[in-house]
């Protein structure tokens, strides 16, 4: 009797050893999503449990929850500089629940001792839910009604500004955005088949970004992800929005810098998103096999950079020396297009009424981006301090500016807008302002101006935002619509040298 006790004794120990590692969807057998609460308190438990993470509250979303960053270390987190930093981000959008469940079971994952020595050379940073608001709605946009992968550039919502703060304080060389893509619409039922590939992964595509950059995840990080993800047992192919089924166009992404994946990339960082297939009728279909396949992903990214830090570090490093002393290459393009260059894309999709998988070829890929407008990088821009809302976006952005001091040899050119007209972007309307440009440098009170100088890590991004023509900029959004305006100056400044 005192024997069986004994052991009683033990198995209610090791269980509730075991029970305590579990996260709150592994509690539930998978069947119910992690609420809010049940996260903050697993990441609590788990800063507690392990001396290699410690967990920090980002910010608040407009509903008052925090947003958590848990810190993989095995020193002070970013203090030793040989290491190489990596960043993933999950849930964005908060009715895509396999990142974050993915994120918790990779906490877990990344405690076992067979997986801790990823930690020699990385520091690993984790933000397992970006938008707690949309999660316990189980809707896309945060309580703002924002969508949060469209913010990156105009910066309003806390969530999206917590996490460039982060970025901006450890500069992490390589980052990525996790999200779900839905192919069970309309209109794949119509074309009798969808995608059905448990993992999708993009590389970036803005060509403004190092081309360096993008060979490196084009030629050595894709071919090394689909053969690592397949080999665990789930199938993975290129992120090809544009058309869910393969009826339309298709073409790895849009090159805007407006989503956590390209506005990363624009400061010359490895930076990738990976979308998982979402539940067909609601977010818990399937949920185990899609958050195990979200966290194959994760890990095959630690492990590339954990194999290739040495040169994944030097890179990154020369290309952002690069802007921040103004020393890139060719102009930059602010109107771009994606054209077809011949190449067929064979599709492998899932029939709606056999189930079978079936091979389609998709004629129109439009696969290489393209610049149809470029513009002269210049030393950097004026900007009237009249303009409070331009400053504080400089602000949230953690831009370096100052008060202007003109230099000797610095032109100052300001554009009149002759017109607005617009170009069709894939059904949106881009404006595209005429312009006539003058040269003002002897006209200006240059105590009216703070100047944003190029020669910073956001370089490109600059230029991007500023630009009046820029397909992509700052002017292109309802909050900043009034700067542009048919038949008056443009205020913002350029500054050439
Ligand atoms: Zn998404």
């Amino acid at each position: 009797m005192k024997k069986l006790l004994f052991f009683s004794f033990l198995f209610v120990s090791c269980h509730n050893f075991s029970q305590e590692a579990l996260t709150p969807l592994q509690k539930s057998e998978y069947k119910k999503l992690t609420t809010h609460s049940e996260l903050v308190q697993f990441i609590k438990e788990a800063d507690d449990r392990s001396d290699l993470i410690k967990a920090e509250v980002l910010t608040k979303s407009p509903e008052g929850k925090e947003l958590y960053v848990v810190y993989f270390s095995k020193d002070e987190f970013g203090k030793d500089k040989s290491k190489i930093k990596v960043l993933i981000f999950a849930q964005q959008h908060g009715d895509e629940q396999s990142g974050k469940e993915g994120s918790l079971l990779l906490i877990n994952e990344l405690l076992k001792p067979e997986n801790q020595y990823l930690f020699d050379k990385i520091d690993f940073a984790l933000v397992p839910q970006m938008n707690p608001d949309g999660s316990e709605r189980d809707e896309r946009r945060n309580g703002n009604g924002m969508d949060l992968n469209r913010n990156h550039l105009i910066l309003t919502e806390p969530e999206v500004i917590g996490l460039h703060k982060l970025f901006n304080k450890y500069l992490f060389e390589v980052t990525m955005d996790v999200h779900e893509y839905w192919p069970f619409g309309e209109s794949s039922k119509k074309f009798g088949y969808r995608k059905n590939y448990d993992e999708t992964i993009g590389a970036m595509t803005n060509i403004n970004i190092s081309e360096k950059l993008r060979k490196i995840s084009y030629d050595s990080y894709l071919p090394f992800i689909f053969n690592y993800i397949s080999k665990n047992g789930y199938s993975v192919f290129h992120y090809l929005p544009g058309g869910s089924s393969g009826s339309g166009y298709q073409r790895y992404s849009t090159f805007d810098i407006n989503d956590g994946r390209q506005s990363f990339g624009i400061q010359n960082t490895l930076s990738f998103i990976q979308e998982g297939l979402n539940g067909e009728n609601d977010s818990t279909d399937n949920i185990e096999h899609r958050a195990k396949g979200q966290i194959t992903g994760m890990i095959g990214l630690l492990k590339f950079s954990y194999d290739n830090k040495d040169e994944i570090k030097k890179l990154v490093s020369a290309e952002r020396e690069k802007l921040e002393e103004n020393k890139v290459d060719g102009q930059v393009a602010i109107q771009l297009n994606h054209f077809s260059d011949g190449t067929e894309l064979k599709l492998e999709l899932v029939s709606y009424s056999t189930g079978n998988d079936t091979v389609v070829t998709v004629k129109d890929f439009r696969s290489v981006v393209k610049s149809l407008y470029d513009v002269e990088r210049p030393k950097g821009y004026l900007i009237p301090k009249s303009l409070k809302t331009l400053i504080d976006w400089a602000d949230r952005h953690e831009l370096k500016y100052f008060d202007y001091k003109k230099s000797a040899d610095d032109k100052i050119e300001q554009y009149f807008i002759t017109g607005i007209d617009s170009i069709d972007f894939e059904g949106d309307m881009v404006v595209n302002p005429g312009l006539m440009n003058t040269d003002i440098t002897n006209q200006i009170n240059q105590s009216d101006y703070i100047f944003i100088p190029v020669n910073q890590l956001r370089n490109n991004m600059i230029v991007i935002a500023l630009e009046p023509k820029s397909q992509l900029g700052l002017a292109a959004y309802k909050q900043f619509g009034d700067l542009l305006k048919s038949g008056t100056n443009y205020p913002i400044l350029r500054v050439a040298d």
